[in-house]
């Protein structure tokens, strides 16, 4: 995964705050883990980082947006990113395995956050399981791929949908 270390040595009590907006970040990542998703405005963030005895805490906010296929019609997608985080993170121990991933390494004084781990962990959080063009969206015919929120195709392959098959019941009695 892409990092992206933060020197967070010799923070004040009180905290820093960092901006990042590295957009390589999101390429990298959705490219990597071969993700059905692209940028669509630029994701940023705001963290702020205060200091622990063990560790630090980070909070911020991720906002931005990514475009993606709707899961059944396929029509593109706009899905707002607006995630914030609240998280503490360990300070690993020098010569022990750590039991929870850290996403903190100490090297020599240096004390570093990888902000891209962080901020990617977030963003997936933040990601839909299926995207939606609308949450009633009629999807693609399964036979012969039209997309039925333009309308009923020709085909009859739509009558395998449920809602459909209690019409077919109907007879239509036509009068003289
Ligand atoms: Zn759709
Ligand atoms: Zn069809």
């Amino acid at each position: 995964m892409a990092e992206r270390w933060l020197d967070i040595t010799d923070i004040p009590a009180e905290g820093r705050e960092f901006d990042f907006d590295d957009q390589e970040l999101w390429v990298e990542g959705l490219r990597e883990f071969n993700m059905d998703f692209a940028p669509a405005s630029p994701l940023t963030a705001t963290l702020k980082v205060t200091p622990e005895p063990r560790g630090a805490l980070v909070r911020g906010r991720l906002t931005g947006a990514v475009s993606a296929p709707c899961d059944r019609c396929t029509r593109e997608v706009r899905v707002d990113v607006d995630q914030s985080f609240d998280l503490f993170e360990e300070e690993p121990i020098p010569g022990e395995e750590s039991l929870e991933p850290t996403l903190l390494r100490r090297r020599g004084r240096v004390l570093e956050l990888d902000v891209g781990g962080l901020l990617w962990e977030e963003f997936v959080l933040a990601l839909p399981v299926k995207p939606l063009c609308s949450e009633d969206c009629k999807g693609l015919c399964p036979s012969c791929g039209q997309d039925l929120n333009a309308g009923p195709c020709k085909c009859g392959g739509a009558e395998l949908d449920p809602r459909m098959a209690a019409l077919r019941g109907l007879t239509i009695v036509k009068k003289d």
